[in-house]
């Protein structure tokens, strides 16, 4: 069965006190991510077992690096010296010029009779009397790891990468409003990177929700809830509060898209304290766009008293991009979306006055129409299913979604 052996991030491990919390939670979160039938947690790392041979742990956030090693056991300077040869010879047929290579060596049984130096130049020693291959302690093509644990050694060339940051769930809970754009879902990724069991509320210009978990803002949270141990997504109609507006006369219909914020963030504030959520957060970045300036984000703040966090603030456009398409992000916005922000007014009040918001919101009958909204919330359920992991066919796990909930009034 195939073991892979998985380090959490340096920040897991500063935990001090919760570190053991932190790490049950990865624990939780790998095996309800991946088809593990293994989480072990042993001398300051993670052993996994799977019947499965390629998994990603990088879907996995906490996890700083992995990799599936050769296992020597009982470790002694001999087996290791064996296994350090034969896992070269096995590596020559790959290169077609002899490469460099160097070994690094951990100890972290002190009893083991060698020290960290003479163990490298040993297991270096049996390299060079094996294939030939020339030492390089600064670039090395090939880098031989060996881990010195009580009772065995783990032997590997490769550390595939992780994301680090915190395991989902050990940093509470959040409700992004979420158009179905880059910006924020790319904002739901980094909150949810730093351990934040995040929820999505989005707003649709549809008549069903159906139709929203069909499209573009269903396909990007399905790539996102492959990062999570579960993703829900709140899809709420747009129409009511269009309705609620219609007779904003000539200028006041600059206020629209602030006013649409508002309401936006009144929601998801509701959602959130019904729901166990301790915070709401967006994709905005400060002046990316005239809706987004200091003084829009503040009118949009004001409306809310749960803390409002906006992980993209100080990203610029590109960084964002840059990062969605990184990840498969980005592949996916391109797709064409019926987006309600592109039918609120077009040239928004970029300073928003307060007052005359205040003013507007009293007039118009807002609080109806946010009953109405809540009542149509449906509610889907976005989980990778671990028995269909498929990293051959195109190195996506399979995510499958249920309807929790279906507009049944609050
Ligand atoms: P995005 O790329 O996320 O669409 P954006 O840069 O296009 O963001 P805006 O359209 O100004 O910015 O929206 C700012 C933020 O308001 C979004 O990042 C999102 O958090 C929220 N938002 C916008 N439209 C919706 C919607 N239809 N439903 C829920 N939230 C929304
Ligand atoms: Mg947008």
């Amino acid at each position: 069965m195939p073991l892979y052996l998985v380090h959490y991030s340096s920040e897991v491990g500063l935990k001090g006190q919760n570190r053991g919390a932190f790490i049950l939670q990865l624990q939780r979160n790998i095996r309800a991510q991946l088809p593990v039938t293994k989480v072990r947690f042993w001398q300051g790392r993670l052993l996994v077992e799977s019947p499965h041979e390629d998994l990603d742990f990088s879907r996995v956030f906490g996890v700083a690096w992995w990799t599936r090693p050769h296992v020597v056991e009982p470790a002694t300077p001999e087996a290791l010296h064996a296994a350090v040869q034969s896992m070269a010879r096995a590596l020559q047929a790959r290169y077609t010029q002899p490469p460099t290579f160097a070994v690094r060596a951990r100890r972290v049984d002190k009893r083991f009779p060698l020290n960290t130096l003479q163990l490298e130049r040993e297991l270096g020693a049996a390299v060079v009397q094996a294939v030939g291959w020339k030492v390089d302690l600064t670039t090395p093509q090939v880098t031989f790891y060996v881990d010195v644990l009580p009772g065995r050694a783990f032997l590997y060339t490769e550390k595939h990468p992780g994301h680090h940051g915190l395991p989902v769930g050990a940093s509470g809970r959040a409700f992004g409003l979420y158009s179905g754009g880059i910006d924020s879902i790319m904002a739901a990724w980094y909150m949810a990177r730093r351990g934040v069991e995040v929820e999505l509320v989005h707003f649709h210009a549809f008549t069903e929700a159906r139709h929203a978990h069909e499209g573009r803002a269903g396909k990007l949270a399905q790539h996102l809830a492959r990062y999570l141990p579960r993703l829900r997504v709140h899809y709420l109609p747009y129409h009511h509060f269009m309705a609620a507006t219609l007779d904003l006369q000539g200028r006041e219909q600059r206020y629209e898209l602030v006013l649409f914020r508002r309401f936006m963030a009144r929601i998801a504030e509701h959602l959130a304290r019904q729901e166990g959520g301790q915070a709401i957060f967006t994709g905005d970045s400060l002046g990316q766009v005239a809706s987004q300036t200091m003084e829009n984000l503040a009118a949009v703040d004001e409306a809310v008293s749960l803390p409002f966090f906006r992980p993209l603030l100080a990203f610029n456009k590109q960084e964002i991009i840059d990062q969605g398409e990184r990840l498969g992000f980005y592949a996916l916005v391109l797709e064409p979306y019926k987006d309600c922000c592109s039918i609120v007014s077009r040239n928004p009040a970029t300073r928003s006055r307060l007052e005359r918001i205040r003013d507007l919101e009293a007039r118009l009958p807002l609080q109806e129409a946010m009953a109405r909204t809540l009542e149509e919330r449906e509610v889907y359920e976005y989980r990778v299913v671990s028995g269909q992991w498929s990293v051959e066919s195109d190195q996506r796990p399979v995510v499958e979604w249920t309807v929790v909930r279906q507009g049944e009034g609050e």
